[in-house]
């Protein structure tokens, strides 16, 4: 099981004691074998490595340029700057930057550039709520992953995350029906491209200790993205050992 928190635009280096309690429970026998990831912002990556770096839990970005080598891109990081973090893994075609002009051909060129660099993709894809209402979510969902996968052979370092936009900070989660149906649809298009068979599926959206264990009885998943309850220590830990018996 995956456990990833995604920090977003949030955490100061004084944050990164979050982690304290997480590291302790990360060194449970219980909990050895999963992996517990944090994707705080780019000026912490460093700083949150070296304070986790003996222990499982490992860290990831939020974003990355789409070119691998070094030049005039103000205020942008790439792949290999990320590396150069101790980062092992890197968020990419998040639904926020997705709305901040990222597209297909650009999702694809930044998964490429993450992989030549070692690095592990979580890679994003889900619905919006008007293309959930006119029951586009398996085409949407197709095109995303067979564009954002074109030309990309080597799947062992993809975890795909299943982030519908509409449940994503609001709230909200899928029926389990409607949950089923979309994961198999993830499942069915990676089955297409010949592709499924070392590709973990997480959820995200709204995760919660609340919901955590129903979620994970919906759907055979293999762990999930967390956004706004990762910032949260107690809420973060409670999702895992709610996920875990
Ligand atoms: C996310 O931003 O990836 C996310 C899942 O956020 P939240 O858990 O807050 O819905």
């Amino acid at each position: 099981m995956y456990f990833i928190a995604n920090w977003k635009m949030h955490g100061n280096t004084k944050d990164i004691e979050r982690s304290n309690s997480i590291l302790k429970l990360s060194k449970l026998k219980k909990y050895k074998n999963h992996k517990i990831i944090y994707c705080p912002p780019y000026t912490l990556l460093k700083d949150f490595y070296n304070k986790v770096k003996k222990s499982r839990i490992s860290i990831g970005a939020q974003n990355c340029h789409a070119n691998s080598d070094f030049g005039p891109f103000t205020g942008s990081i790439n792949s290999k700057l990320i590396k150069s973090t101790g980062a092992k893994y890197v968020i990419i075609g998040h639904s926020d930057n997705r709305n901040q002009g990222d597209n297909d051909k650009n999702i694809n060129n930044k998964i490429k550039s993450a992989l030549n660099e070692n690095l592990k993709v979580i890679f994003c894809v889900g619905e919006k709520l008007n293309e959930k209402k006119k029951n586009l979510t398996y085409s949407i969902l197709k095109k995303q992953i067979v564009k954002g996968l074109d030309k990309i052979n080597n799947f062992e370092n993809i975890i795909i995350a299943y982030e519908p936009v509409w449940s994503i900070g609001t709230g909200l989660v899928p029926k389990s029906s409607e949950l089923k149906k979309n994961i198999n649809s993830i499942k069915k298009i990676l089955s297409l491209l010949r592709k499924s068979k070392k590709i973990n599926i997480l959820y995200g959206g709204s995760v919660s200790p609340d919901n955590a264990k129903d979620l994970l009885e919906m759907v055979n998943i293999n762990g999930f993205l967390v956004g706004g309850a990762s910032l949260n220590a107690k809420k973060f830990i409670d999702i895992i050992k709610k996920s875990i018996n």
